[in-house]
């Protein structure tokens, strides 16, 4: 039998085959880094008659931004409750808006740009998976319905069943009005609002070097040169030794997904009867939900590992997931396996600003660069057009480690310490 297609499923139905321009010899903004944050600084900046280059050291839009889950969310990381004891609750508050504002900015723009790209009303599920964690998920969601309007619903462990098929949580919280799409067609679309806007976009060229030119700067691109008077830093999760600066800030964390084959319907329905995304509340987190066709399973976990073989990384998550739905076929098969890299932060919280003279954007945690990204990239792209733009969040540094140069070295030991509390409070689920 043959293995999983070592490439994110997204991918088939928007294949990172976008046209690449040959890099421009100079532009008033380079934009490093071709995801959601350098795509909607790009779209800002060119709508607005500034000549912009976009550049890629991959295919254009193939990094995490066409790799992920495609959960649309209004959360950060922490949870408002943790954000209001760390910096009183009004802080909290007016940071937690920034959700808001960010969910609300990608839904205007995929209905104004019309990108199709499978946007469905479905909901998350918060899998429980020890009744203290449902007792702190109610807390929390109490808040934010109090304090953000957010809307939820709790279900008890008695009537887990209709929702979700696993019988090993303790009830959980649905958050109605998260959506899920489909990142591959959102990231495609969004290039080419950005090129039809006017921007040039060019993959495979690397940034390796940025040298001061005057006012402005030169950008060394794989043997060519690209002079541009300001840059945009939009790498997250894949920033290198480019921005010293920032790799000192930022932490790579490799998660990966898995595609299951073609199922059944009523076998996907038995597992997910609602079609929502769920994610648990394990620190070791699992998540999942139906393809917007409604014929595989996605599901993913093991984030912050260091799996060489991606294969046996989809082989680990194939096996948890016949243990969380024992239901699935014991041969089940896997149509896709693959990875991507998420930009951890110290304060687990996203950051926009300045290093030195570079604009950048970045450290979206796990799990809400899709809004926080959009949102974030397009609010530097105001910013460079001469508007002022202040958000809660510039109030805060992006904070750093002694001894951390961008290597996590200490990722090992933290995710050791989270799997062991897991075990140790009963919430190690299908592990
Ligand atoms: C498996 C997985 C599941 C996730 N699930 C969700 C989810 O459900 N919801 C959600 O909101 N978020 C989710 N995320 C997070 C989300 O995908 C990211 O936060 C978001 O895509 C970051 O977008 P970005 O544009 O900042 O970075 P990216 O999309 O990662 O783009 C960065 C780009 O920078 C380029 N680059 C780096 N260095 C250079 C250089 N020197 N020269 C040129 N180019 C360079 C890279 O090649 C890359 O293409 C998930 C992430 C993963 C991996």
């Amino acid at each position: 039998m043959s293995g999983p297609v070592l490439s994110p499923f997204w991918w088939e139905a928007a294949p990172r085959d976008l046209p690449s321009d040959p890099l421009p010899q100079t532009a008033d903004v380079a934009v490093i880094g071709s995801g959601y944050t350098g795509l909607s600084a790009a779209l800002r900046l060119a709508e607005g008659g500034v000549r912009v280059a976009v550049i890629d050291a991959g295919p254009l839009a193939a990094g995490a931004s066409s790799r992920n889950f495609g959960l649309l969310g209004r959360q950060f990381v922490p949870h408002l409750a943790d954000l209001a004891e760390r910096l009183g609750l009004d802080r909290a508050v007016e940071l937690y808006n920034l959700c808001n504002l960010a969910f609300a900015h990608v839904n205007r723009l995929i209905d104004r740009l019309d990108i199709d790209c499978d946007r469905r009303p479905a909901g998350r599920f918060i899998a429980c998976a020890t009744p203290r964690h449902l007792e702190a998920q109610k807390r929390e969601h109490a808040l934010r319905a109090e304090h953000l309007g957010h809307g939820y619903r709790v279900v008890e462990k008695a009537d887990l069943g209709g929702e979700f098929g696993s019988p090993l949580y303790h009830g959980g919280i649905v958050v109605p009005e998260h959506l899920t799409l489909h990142p591959g067609k959102f990231s495609a679309g969004l290039a080419r609002a950005v090129r039809a806007a006017g921007a040039t976009l060019t993959g495979e060229t690397p940034v390796t070097a940025i040298a001061r030119d005057g006012a402005g700067f030169r950008l060394a691109c794989g043997g060519t040169e690209l002079r541009a008077a300001e840059i945009v830093i939009a790498t997250n999760g894949y920033t290198g030794q480019l921005v010293p600066d920032l790799r000192r800030r930022i932490v790579p964390i490799q998660a990966y997904m898995i595609a299951t084959e073609p199922l059944p319907p009523e076998v996907i329905r038995q597992a997910l009867p609602t079609e929502r995304a769920f994610h648990d509340t394990a620190r070791d987190m699992i998540y999942g939900r139906p393809s917007p066709c409604g014929t595989r399973l996605l599901f993913g976990g093991a984030t912050g590992e260091r799996h060489d073989d991606i294969a046996l990384a989809g082989e680990g998550l194939r096996r948890r997931l016949l243990r969380l739905f024992p239901h699935l076929p014991k041969d089940l098969a896997l149509g896709h396996a693959w990875t991507g890299q998420c930009g951890g932060t110290f304060d687990h919280l996203p950051h926009r600003g300045q290093s030195g003279p570079l604009h950048y954007a970045m450290g979206y945690n796990f799990g809400a660069g899709m809004p926080l990204g959009t949102y974030l990239g397009d609010s530097l792209g105001r910013a460079l057009l001469g508007e002022t733009v202040e958000l809660p969040l510039d109030a805060l540094p992006m904070q750093t480690r002694p001894l951390y140069r961008g290597r996590p070295w200490f990722l090992p030991a933290y995710l050791a310490w989270g799997k062991l509390r897991d075990r140790l409070d009963g919430g190690r689920i299908a592990a």
